[in-house]
């Protein structure tokens, strides 16, 4: 005898923990089966998000930036002594902030009358999944409705496999039981960046190999130079255009084949982390017998509505095409739940904001200057920079800057990008102007407390109009503005 619910949601990350708490709300008999073992070998809900992911990896974040600033004391006119690195201590602040949240998605998944299955969950024809729980029992549930969130897992490297706590993906790197002396990271990208940062922070010294020529690729342009020079002074040594040839483990550490533009290179390191991508958890997923389709890359097809081949059977989040982030998944997750209610609902696929958790934070949304040239658009760009706000300089926190682009023709902004204090806040101007259309001028026109960060944001849109307040003359580089001054 199958349980019969209305939605089977197969995976508890934030694609599929959302979708689920949507359903529910939406008054529909919803079931999640996932798989995840956490501390203690204990199921625990909140996929790699909340267990190995974005939640771990910032209150690490969070916590080495502490360290670091502590340990910057005298240049706010405070005395330190004795700040010393309690590893350990950094470790349970984060796993408990782990155990927090996941238990927090527990307690949300009994508030709404989700039944949470702990178990791997395969999809059968007619929208039947099969659980298999942890205990090897083996339960067929059915759904008039299943959403697959399977999310995503590390991309491993033929040449660089994994090796006990010597070689590691993203996860081992967020569980070092001492502060690796030389950590070597291959990808330069997101994770390679923000554990990175992490390590070097705790006194590692990082070197970063990474195979693409242009830093950051994903980013604008100015951004990715600006972020670039900023973390080559802190002491991250990017390595860009270095194609890695192989890894050995020795007694000592880890010894890394690569060449670059120049020639055979090697480096050797304590540990090496592989941050190179992630790929779509869909092995196992379903019974050849559904006709699931997946794409050419290896994700679960699906249209714009998250509809995959197969009537009443949905995909969201990372195991589906677009960017592998939380917050897109999320809200695949609220449309699909919409979307079965009857309602109408979409994704705005536009604006999804980037985030990279550095210090400086780097944030975007919409368009890159270069897309826009791409495309031929005749755009305006406004900048304005950190060094000339007063709560950046109160913050000691000056570099970097803001950038609005606009059309041309219309002033409507198509694209914010910024890396700065904050911006994983700051950006959140950049997304609500875009989604309410809103024009460079019709930012210049709001008011903004003074003094704030979110007034670069302001100035930012003054600058794309030629006349920033705070700055000599509207700056098309940072760099030709930083002697303006904000009273
Ligand atoms: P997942 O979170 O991967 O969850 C999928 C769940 O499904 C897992 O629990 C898995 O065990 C389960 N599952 C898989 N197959 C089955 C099956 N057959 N049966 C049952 N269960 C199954 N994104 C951000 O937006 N911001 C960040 O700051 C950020 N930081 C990150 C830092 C790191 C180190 C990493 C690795 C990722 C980070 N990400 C971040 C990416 C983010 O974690 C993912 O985009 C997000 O978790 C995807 O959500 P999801 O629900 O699609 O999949
Ligand atoms: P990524 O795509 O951001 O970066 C991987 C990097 O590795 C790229 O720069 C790529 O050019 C490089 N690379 C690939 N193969 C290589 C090789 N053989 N040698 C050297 N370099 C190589 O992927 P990631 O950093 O692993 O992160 C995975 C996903 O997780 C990303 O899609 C990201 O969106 C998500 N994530 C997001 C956040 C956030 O939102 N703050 C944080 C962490 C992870």
């Amino acid at each position: 005898m199958a349980d019969k619910f209305d939605v089977v949601v197969i995976g508890a990350g934030p694609a599929g923990y959302v979708a689920a708490i949507r359903c529910a709300q939406l008054g529909m008999r919803t079931a999640c089966v996932d798989r995840w073992l956490g501390a203690g070998n204990q199921p625990s809900l909140g996929g790699t998000c909340l267990n190995v992911g974005c939640i771990p990896s910032k209150a690490l974040l969070e916590a080495s930036e502490l360290f670091i600033e502590a340990a910057r004391g005298a240049a706010y006119g405070i005395r330190t002594q004795g700040v010393a690195l309690d590893l350990p201590g950094m470790m349970r602040h984060k796993d408990k902030v782990v155990g927090e949240l996941t238990g927090g998605v527990a307690q949300l998944f009994r508030a709404h009358g989700i039944a949470w299955v702990a178990g791997k969950g395969k999809l059968l024809p007619n929208h039947r999944v099969e659980a298999t729980e942890h205990n090897g029992s083996v339960r067929t549930l059915e759904g008039s409705n299943v959403i697959l969130a399977s999310g995503s897992q590390p991309v491993e490297l033929g040449v660089a496999p994994l090796a006990g706590d010597r070689v590691v993906d993203s996860t081992g790197a967020l569980s070092f039981d001492s502060v690796p002396a030389r950590l070597g990271i291959i990808g330069a990208g997101v994770i390679g960046l923000e554990l990175g940062s992490v390590w070097q922070r705790l006194g590692s010294k990082v070197v970063l190999l990474e195979a693409q020529e242009r830093f950051l690729a994903i980013a604008d342009g100015q951004v990715a130079r600006e972020a670039y020079k900023q973390f080559s002074a802190q002491g991250l040594d990017i390595r860009l255009g270095a194609r890695v040839l192989g890894s050995k483990v020795t007694e000592k550490g880890v010894t890394v084949e690569y060449e670059d533009k120049s020639g055979a290179q090697r480096l050797e390191c304590d540990r090496l982390v592989v941050a190179v991508g992630r790929r779509p958890n869909t092995e196992g997923l379903y019974d050849a017998e559904t006709e699931l389709l997946l794409d050419e890359f290896g994700f679960v097809h699906v249209d714009e509505r998250c509809r995959t081949n197969l009537p009443g059977v949905y995909a969201v989040g990372d195991v589906v095409r677009g960017p592998m982030l939380a917050h897109k998944g999320m809200e695949e997750g609220v449309m699909v739940a919409e979307t079965i209610a009857g309602h109408h609902a979409e994704v705005n696929y536009d604006i999804i904001p980037s985030v990279i958790y550095t210090s400086p934070e780097i944030a975007w949304a919409g368009k890159t200057e270069e897309a826009l040239k791409a495309a031929g658009v005749d755009y305006r760009a406004g900048n304005f920079p950190f060094a000339a706000n007063g709560r950046a300089k109160a913050l000691g926190q000056t570099g970097g800057f803001i950038k609005i682009l606009s059309d041309a023709r219309t002033d409507r902004v198509l694209g914010v990008h910024m890396i700065g204090p904050q911006c994983a806040e700051l950006i959140a101007l950049g997304v609500m102007a875009m989604e309410f259309g809103a024009s460079s001028e019709d930012i210049a026109l709001t008011m903004f407390a003074h003094p704030s960060l979110s007034e670069s944001f302001h100035e930012a849109a003054l600058s794309v109009l030629g006349r920033p307040l705070h700055v000599a003359k509207a700056a098309r580089t940072p760099r030709a503005a930083a002697g303006g001054a904000d009273g």
